[in-house]
């Protein structure tokens, strides 16, 4: 039986890399997952790097598969059918909330996140701090925020604002938190931002830094770690990719890779990558479905079902059930969603959907090894880890 461990660890590596290597710092990767050819791209990428790696399930996802316990037992089998049973894997909760974190604990989670950032600061210090508690007790790890991201990622919709980098040795301090996300100017999705904004503006590395800093002056880095969220490059290929096959998708502004690895350098532990990971997965999807294999709608449901869903057959709709363009479509549990979930947790092997989902494994498992390997600088840490 595959084990996971909490994301400690995993950070402590990298800030030990980063240590031993002045100017080129290292972090850890964290992919969202939402069914089961995914988890194992992630892990295939991984172990190509032999990087560590958080897999984390936002509430949305946990919704989506029928609940924590379930995306657990998938993303184990992913490891255990991959021979991972024993690589450092840690499972996340994303942006959850108190309650939301406690089912995931009791689920088999080794780590959360809990979101109280919209909240008043001593508000948010206190509830992560019953989280730990209980969090801690079964050695889960615990990830706080504090400041607020922009954009839209899951149930998180606000405008950016930056955190102040001297309230989070304190926010540590008082809530002893493993990690905290920090704010400095990325944001959630796929339009982060516009054509006429200057990222040497909206990205304020400097709010990194002094964080860091602060952690170093405390002697809080080895078991404090900084978390960047929003953090997905959107490669422009991709979308013209998307694009060719149908999609309707505006140019899109990820966070390039260069501020990415100012971040990493800054600071910066834990990256987390969604968005990237659902274009690459939508790309494929409509390649195939229009491009390589349009005749496989005629033997295998389920990527009719989804065909529909692309074509307007089926109205598509959001994680809130709202409608929404088909043509703009990114996040797959849209055009997942008129499948039966019991066959998205299972291995896809034997299966009709076997070429497509092979597909998205390897190119999960392409983006993946590209990111740890040239972007985070994690690439052989594994045996770092389990050391
Ligand atoms: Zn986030």
């Amino acid at each position: 039986m595959a084990k996971l461990v909490s994301m400690v660890p995993l950070l402590k590596a990298a800030e030990r890399r980063s240590q031993e290597n002045p100017g080129n710092g290292s972090s850890i990767g964290a992919f969202n997952v939402n069914f089961y050819a995914q988890a194992e791209g992630i892990l295939e990428g991984l172990r190509r790097a032999g990087a560590p790696g958080i897999i984390q399930a936002s509430r949305g996802a946990n919704k989506f598969q029928g609940g924590a316990s379930k995306i657990q037992d998938m993303v184990l089998r992913a490891m255990s059918s991959l021979k991972m049973d024993n690589y450092p894997v840690c499972l996340h909760l994303d942006h959850g909330t108190p309650e939301t974190c406690v089912d995931c604990i009791n689920s088999g989670f080794s780590s959360v996140m809990v979101d109280m950032s919209e909240e008043p600061l001593e508000r948010n210090i206190a509830v992560t701090a019953e989280i730990v508690k209980i969090a801690h007790k079964k050695g889960v790890s615990v990830e706080g925020e504090y400041g607020g991201l922009g954009g839209v990622e899951e149930d998180v919709e606000q405008q950016a604002v930056y955190s102040n980098p001297l309230l989070v040795p304190y926010f540590f301090a008082e809530t002893g938190a493993d990690a905290l996300a920090v704010t400095y100017g990325t944001s959630h999705g796929p339009n982060k931002f516009g054509p006429e904004v200057n990222l040497d503006h909206v990205l304020r590395i400097e709010v990194v830094e002094k964080s860091y800093r602060g952690l170093v002056a405390y002697g809080l880095n080895e078991k404090c770690f900084l978390v960047g969220h929003g953090s997905s490059t959107i490669p422009k290929d991709i979308v013209a990719e998307i694009n060719a096959n149908g999609g309707k998708l505006k140019d899109a502004r990820g966070v390039p890779l260069e501020k990415i690895i100012a971040g990493r350098n800054a600071g910066i532990r834990k990256f987390n990558i969604d968005t990237d990971l659902r274009l690459g997965i939508t790309a494929e999807f409509r390649k195939y479905l229009y491009k390589d294999n349009p005749d496989i709608v005629k033997k295998c449901e389920p990527l009719r079902l989804a065909k529909d869903v692309f074509d307007g057959k089926i109205a598509a709709k959001d994680k809130d059930g709202k409608p929404v363009d088909p043509g703009k479509l990114t996040d797959p549990r849209s055009y997942l969603d008129p499948i039966d979930r019991e066959i998205l947790r299972k291995d896809y092997r034997g299966t009709e959907m076997e070429e497509l989902m092979t597909r998205v494994k390897n190119r999960v498992a392409a983006h993946v090894e590209m990111l740890v390997t040239q972007v985070f600088n994690c690439a052989g840490l594994a045996d770092a880890v389990k050391a």
